[in-house]
């Protein structure tokens, strides 16, 4: 394993005082880790040294085609004191399936963790303490090269930046209202649906202002093209309870395959329950809430852990689910993947990974 330097600012910052309003990724924490690739040299020089701005060409091809990948995790203060995270290894192995489908070169996953591990270690007191926050990890790699021809890189720069961030759900968990989107479409077969790239994010601004319009906090996605098949929520996978099944949409390529949606998979299916992945079309949904079947819907993602959804509105029909309540499972789900993640019951999977004390 490289060695990675450390240089320690000078200049360190207060810590916030008060952390029921830290928000989300706003403030960031004194260091930050980089390592670069350059072409015949691979990936060389991790390092972690202070917070600050890159210098990038204004040529950089990053800025003009979207040459990027990102990852989005948390380390937790768990009840025993000690600096944890949830299933590392699973966002590094999708970082280089995200790399692929961008042309970015491989990185060396171990290289990876122990990267990451060595930074929290740094600025581990910026974990937070209080109930339900988290120290937010942001890993991202960008292509560098000074020219605007468009081709695969030969120079990049992986960074990742740290963030302190509230508790998602300040006052208990709250169901969302979602709009079935029907006019714009986020990814398709053999685009890069899968990869989590930031062109993905840019081409969902739109849908997400329209629905906010209309007092939805997200879109649903359908697929790209028949607009019929669900795919996911915004930056959440989702799950349907209908009668004694839940429902996932399965991996399609344009699909993004989150990690909290694989957990609960195995979570719930640990359990005895009837976990299906497979397509599942928007009228499948509205004839099931006809019928009084569709008992529960739910997304997951690292930043809600799983986020209950109280109303679905598709074209001009409404549907209210569980009495626009938590339902059985989604609060079950919750409880359970929250207590691995904080440290507050035993992890039967492994998924806690111990940083420092
Ligand atoms: C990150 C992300 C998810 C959720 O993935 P997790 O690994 O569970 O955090 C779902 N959909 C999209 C589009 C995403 O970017």
């Amino acid at each position: 394993m490289a060695e990675i330097r450390v240089e320690l600012t000078k200049n360190p910052k207060a810590k916030p005082t008060d952390e029921s309003k830290l928000g989300f990724g706003s403030i960031f924490t004194d260091h930050m880790l980089i390592i670069n690739y350059d072409e015949g040299q691979g990936w060389h020089d991790a390092r972690i040294v202070p917070y600050g701005p890159l210098s990038l060409d204004p040529s950089a091809s990053c800025l003009h085609y979207g040459q990027e990948v990102f990852e989005g995790m948390k380390a937790y203060r768990a009840q025993d004191g000690s600096i944890r995270l949830f299933r590392p290894e699973e966002n590094f192995k999708r970082l280089n399936s995200s790399n692929e489908r961008l042309s970015i070169p491989h990185i060396d996953e171990e290289l990876l963790l122990e990267s990451l591990k060595k930074l929290i270690e740094v600025e581990k007191d910026w974990v937070p303490h209080q109930d339900g926050t988290s120290l937010y990890i942001r890993p991202f790699i960008i292509a560098t090269d000074a020219r605007l021809g468009v081709h695969a890189g030969h120079h990049y720069i992986y960074a990742v930046i740290l963030s302190p961030s509230g508790a998602y759900y300040a006052s208990g968990l709250q169901p969302v209202k979602i709009y079935v989107e029907n006019k714009y479409v986020r990814a398709v077969k053999g685009g890069m649906g899968y990869a989590k790239t930031g062109g993905n994010y840019a081409a969902s601004l739109k849908a997400q202002e329209e629905a906010h319009e209309l007092g939805y906090e997200q879109v649903l996605w359908l697929d790209g093209v028949e607009r019929k098949y669900i795919e996911e929520v915004g930056a959440m996978n989702v799950f349907f309870v209908i009668g004694d099944e839940i429902v996932t949409p399965m991996l399609n390529g344009s699909i993004l395959p989150g990690i909290t949606r694989k957990s609960v998979i195995e979570m719930l299916k640990s359990w005895g329950y009837n976990v299906s992945e497979r397509r599942i079309s928007v009228d499948e949904l509205v004839e099931a809430h006809k019928n009084g079947q569709f008992k529960e819907a739910f997304g997951t993602g690292t930043a809600a852990v799983i986020s209950p959804i109280g109303e679905l509105r598709y074209g001009d029909t409404v549907m209210v689910l569980n009495d626009n309540r938590i339902g059985e499972i989604s609060q079950k789900l919750y409880d359970n993947l929250t207590g691995i993640q904080w440290g507050k019951q035993e992890d039967p999977f492994g998924w806690s990974v111990k940083v420092c004390e």
